[in-house]
């Protein structure tokens, strides 16, 4: 454990934004230590790993989708050297399509295939072209769909779905893998990963200088602390409980499905009379389905309620669903914020940076938010910093 007064970064949190922090200031030749029980296991884990700014754009998000697009321009560089770092072999398995401008970062499951956007009723289609006109004159690319061209992509979607969008950028990651691949790229530079929870921020006077850790459960007493020159707070949903931060937790169950063939190339949304699902097709065979948004405070519970929306919808869309097998369901809790934007930056006390608060968007967002922590916004993306700036909320 480093010593009191060692130049330090201490980040407390190990998700998919604390490691990638972690991971990026380790290269850039900064010394940190990870505190986080549990690396990985947050909302990281139920994460469905879609880099989908575009068809995940809404009429009052136009500045995460600039956030979400220039993090999506990182993501292929971003694989590749987190693909060698963690010293994994380029054709270890699964993934198909890389896509234009993507490097084949197969290990990550890394594809761009596109998200196909499909409506199911009258009142989904009308809905869908108020959003193509909105996308169109936003300027962004994509491709309006009849039903059956729709079908012609995807041979697998049911006959009444009506019609899509085509966004032909989108891509998407299993964050499994990349969570582990920034585990193994720590390890492999050396960097200590402290599994313990931390309970409280220490200071020097005015300063964070570090964090206390909660002691193991079996114990009693203290369980020691962290010093660093600086905290950087990638706690994601608990980040409240350590310091002043507009993040609240944002439910979201999800299931993953084995598919012996693949029923879907590319990732696949729709609305099914109102309701949101979207279908994630996964280089081993697995299929994603997800995701409920729920505001239920820290509760985790998988609910019959949940599932049975997520399938219901999910089976209008491609009725092949249903004779899948159930791999996996979870529900992890997204750190909302109130503008849905995240916060990344100085905090306002000396000593405290945030990377917290990336709510539907933490696995798309993960590169920027390390070049924004790390100064590196090259021109007019330099702009993009203050979108995020924690100061906004106060
Ligand atoms: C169902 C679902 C689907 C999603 N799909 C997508 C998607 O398709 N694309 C996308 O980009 N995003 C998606 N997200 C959002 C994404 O998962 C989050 O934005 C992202 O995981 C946030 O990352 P994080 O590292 O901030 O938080 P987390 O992954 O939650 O990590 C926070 C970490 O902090 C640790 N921690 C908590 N308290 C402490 C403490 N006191 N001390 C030390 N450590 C602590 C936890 O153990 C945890 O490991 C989805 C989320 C959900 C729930």
């Amino acid at each position: 454990m480093p010593a009191k007064g060692a130049h330090v970064d201490v980040i407390v949190g190990g998700g998919v934004v604390g490691l990638s922090v972690a991971w990026r200031m380790a290269r850039s030749g900064r010394p940190v230590t990870v505190v986080d029980p549990a690396p990985g296991r947050g909302a990281s884990y139920a994460a469905a790993g879609m880099l989908a700014p575009v068809s995940e754009v809404t009429f009052t998000e136009a500045p995460l989708l600039r956030l979400g697009v220039a993090s999506l321009r990182r993501w292929p560089a971003f694989a590749a050297e987190l693909a060698a770092d963690a010293g994994l072999t380029p054709d270890a398995p699964p993934g198909q399509n890389a896509g234009p401008g993507f490097a084949d970062v197969r290990a990550l499951d890394l594809r761009a295939d596109g998200t196909l956007d499909v409506a199911f009723g009258a009142d989904d289609l009308e809905a869908l072209g108020e959003l193509a006109a909105y996308m169109e004159k936003l300027g962004l690319p994509v491709e309006r769909l009849t039903g059956r061209e729709c079908r012609r992509l995807e041979p697998m979607l049911a006959p009444s779905v009506r019609g899509g969008l085509l966004a032909p950028g989108d891509a998407w990651v299993d964050p499994r893998r990349v969570t582990a691949a920034l585990l193994s790229a720590l390890e492999r530079r050396g960097v200590p990963v402290v599994r313990a929870r931390a309970s409280e921020l220490l200071r020097d006077g005015d300063r964070v200088s570090g964090v206390r850790l909660a002691p193991p459960e079996s114990e009693d007493g203290t369980g020691g602390e962290v010093r660093g020159d600086r905290v950087v707070l990638a706690a994601g949903a608990w980040s409240s409980g350590l310091a002043e931060v507009p993040v609240r937790p944002v439910k979201g169950q999800i299931m993953r499905l084995r598919s012996p063939q693949p029923l879907l190339s590319r990732c696949v949304r729709g609305a099914v009379h109102g309701s949101s699902v979207y279908l994630v097709p996964r280089g081993d065979g697995e299929l994603v389905v997800g995701a409920t948004q729920e505001e239920m405070g820290f509760d985790t519970k998988v609910t019959a309620g949940g599932l049975y929306e997520l399938l219901r919808d999910a089976r209008e869309l491609v009725p092949g669903v249903t004779e899948l097998e159930v791999a996996d369901v979870v529900a992890g809790l997204r750190p909302g914020t109130p503008d849905n934007l995240p916060l990344i930056g100085p905090s306002g006390t000396p000593g405290l940076v945030y990377a917290t608060g990336h709510h539907r968007g933490g696995v798309l967002l993960a590169p920027l938010t390390t070049a924004m922590l790390l100064g590196d916004l090259p021109g007019e993306e330099s702009e993009l910093a203050a979108l995020c700036a924690p100061g906004r909320f106060s």
